[in-house]
């Protein structure tokens, strides 16, 4: 899950890769590393230079950058998957004789027999990581002919597994490459420069145009020039260039403490643009849907939930079945479908494992895919027959908030397409967008003064009933996620069915009750009455529990309006625990291991 980087070009290349990186680190960040090849504009022979940290970038960034010169170079923040977190499991690793560096993402899933082969060659291994054997297998190649090229192709198509990597070696200065095997990688072109990385939106602004690298794409990367070739065949590709226009950088917290508040504070503008221009792909989706006999929505995580409130949208909306599963848990019932069925899938990267793990299952069951992500030029972007992308910006906290709010809007704007009422539906959510950005700052209030009573608390429990349980999931992963506190999400009506157990003095009971829900009052009144500490969130007041949080009246969309006072509180208890909510411990955003 961690994120690759490399430069080559008239400037030198380790503060552009620093930079790089600190856009990465959202992919993983345990540790991080660079390697560049020493040696002047005129003289760029030289040494492979390698330098490696343990924690962010930040902290270290001009220790990294200082004494270290060259005009190539590689780079890699690490999510650990195989050995500690230490200096040396983390990248880029070397082969014996120093002259090949790699940086790695995803997971060599044969390394131990490569490794045992490679041993019995005299390789000498120096980390416990997988990604060690790909720099040995290229200078095993080496040892047979000293074409690098053919060498990075040997190694390539010997590994198993999702991976992609980067090479730099002092054998070919002239060049850095990279290899897409499942895992993203894109180019960035720039003039007199050119760079790669897992994630375009970390190139820097002076790079003009991007190119989507495919599944064994090897890129071979010059100051001016840019090859792509089959990693297997050797053939020549041809692919296409996006251009990009001057924007502005996602990498600014623009006066907030972290980019995980920033990114909540963004919702109301998100929901107003979506609900004066739509979302692309939306309406052919909902058409689309009209001729699928059983939809499947399938996400992970927060997009998961989001899965479970479209699920309420499309019974109760469109009279349709959106039947919800976990991505993990849908290959295991992919065998039940058949051709008439349909899939979303909902992710927030489109790099998901777990989702395109599910992709290929649905595709082997002759099913039609569709998606709605943050990015429809990812992988499971690519795959869809129509992907819907929310366009709400690159999201840098690890906890989703304003992609599941986005996600969450476009069920419901497919499901109101398809029983006829787009127009009704975008002014809904403009209407949205202006109530939650007028209580922006009561629910701040709110957040803080509630994360200040309740963040010592050992255990909270989120409940919701029917369409408003999946935001109690929502809620419960949020507090969880960035706080560390248990956190669990449960439906009302399961209360009885043994989650009363959990119930004691002072138990804090998060309880979501939208306009009409009588049943929910009487899961309250349960909880209190066994010595639970109510906080009660509706758009309506009342006195009957010690503590509320009123939303603005808010109809089909409550899941909407009522996750954001709870994402502010999550965020506000993690900062009153000591923790950084941009970077929870163990977790990375775009999880590509399974
Ligand atoms: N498997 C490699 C490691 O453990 C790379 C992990 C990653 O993609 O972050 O170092």
């Amino acid at each position: 899950m961690c994120g690759v980087a490399g430069y080559i070009g008239d400037a030198p290349s380790s503060p552009i890769l620093l930079e790089m990186l600190r856009a990465l680190e959202y992919r993983g960040y345990d540790s991080f590393g660079l390697a560049v090849l020493d040696g002047d504009e005129t003289d760029r022979v030289g040494r492979l230079q390698v330098k490696k940290f343990i924690g962010p970038v930040n902290q270290f960034q001009a220790r990294a950058v200082g004494g270290i010169h060259g005009f190539a170079g590689i780079a890699h923040t690490r999510w650990a998957t195989h050995g500690a977190v230490t200096l040396e499991n983390a990248h880029p690793h070397l082969d014996c004789s120093q002259s090949v560096a790699v940086v790695h993402n995803g997971i060599v899933e044969n390394s131990d027999r490569l490794r045992r082969f490679l041993e019995r060659r005299d390789h000498r291994f120096t980390s416990q990581t997988d990604s060690e054997v790909i720099p040995h297998l290229i200078e095993e190649r080496l040892r047979i002919s000293a074409n690098l090229r053919e060498a990075i192709r040997e190694a390539a198509s010997r590994i198993r597994g999702s991976s992609s990597f980067l090479v730099l070696s002092r054998l070919d200065p002239k060049h850095i490459f990279g290899v897409k095997l499942g895992l993203p990688l894109a180019v960035g072109i720039g003039s007199g420069a050119n760079l790669i990385s897992s994630d375009p939106s970390s190139f820097p602004r002076w790079v003009k145009g991007v190119v989507l690298l495919e599944d064994r794409d090897l890129a071979i990367i010059g100051a001016s020039s840019v090859q792509i070739v089959d990693s297997l065949t050797g053939i020549s590709k041809k692919r296409g260039i996006t251009w990009r226009r001057s924007q502005q950088s996602p990498f600014q917290k623009l006066g907030f403490r972290h980019y995980m508040e920033k990114e909540i504070h963004e919702q109301p503008s998100i929901l107003k643009r979506i609900s004066q221009k739509g979302m692309v792909g939306l309406d052919k989706l909902a058409k689309s849907l009209q001729q699928a006999e059983r939809v499947f929505l399938v996400g992970s995580g927060s997009s998961y939930h989001a899965c479970l409130s479209g699920s309420y949208f499309f019974s109760e909306v469109a009279g349709i079945e959106g039947r919800p599963l976990m991505a993990s848990m849908f290959p295991k019932f992919s065998n039940l479908a058949s051709e008439g069925d349909a899939v979303i899938a909902i992710s927030q990267s489109g790099e998901t494992a777990d989702i395109l793990d599910a992709i290929s299952a649905a595709k082997k069951a002759g099913m039609k895919i569709y998606s709605i992500t943050n990015n429809s030029g990812s992988t499971l972007g690519r795959l869809s027959e129509v992907a819907v992308d929310i366009c709400a910006g690159p999201e840098r906290g690890v906890a989703a908030t304003k992609t599941y709010t986005g996600e969450v809007a476009a069920l419901y704007l497919v499901a109101e397409q398809m029983a006829g009422r787009p127009r009704e539906a975008l002014d809904e959510l403009r209407d949205a967008s202006r109530s939650i950005s007028k209580r922006m700052t009561d629910f701040v209030g709110k957040a803080r003064s509630l994360a200040s009573e309740l963040h010592r608390v050992d255990l909270l429990l989120l409940i919701g009933r029917d369409a408003a349980f999946p935001t109690a999931m929502e809620a419960a992963l949020k507090v969880r996620e960035v706080s560390y506190i248990p956190s669990l999400g449960l439906e009302g009506s399961e209360l009885k069915h043994g989650n009363l157990a959990l119930i004691s003095d002072g138990v804090p009971c998060v309880v979501f009750s939208p306009q009409g829900d009588t049943f929910i009052v009487g899961n309250a009144r349960e909880a209190q009455s066994r010595g639970a500490q109510v906080i009660w969130i509706s758009e309506g007041t009342t006195r009957e529990f010690g503590k509320t949080v009123q939303i603005p009246p808010a109809g089909p969309l409550f899941p909407i309006y009522a996750i954001i006072p709870m994402q502010l509180f999550a965020y506000e208890m993690a900062i009153l625990r000591g923790n950084n909510p941009d970077r929870p411990r163990n977790l990375a955003k775009c999880v590509t291991v399974r």
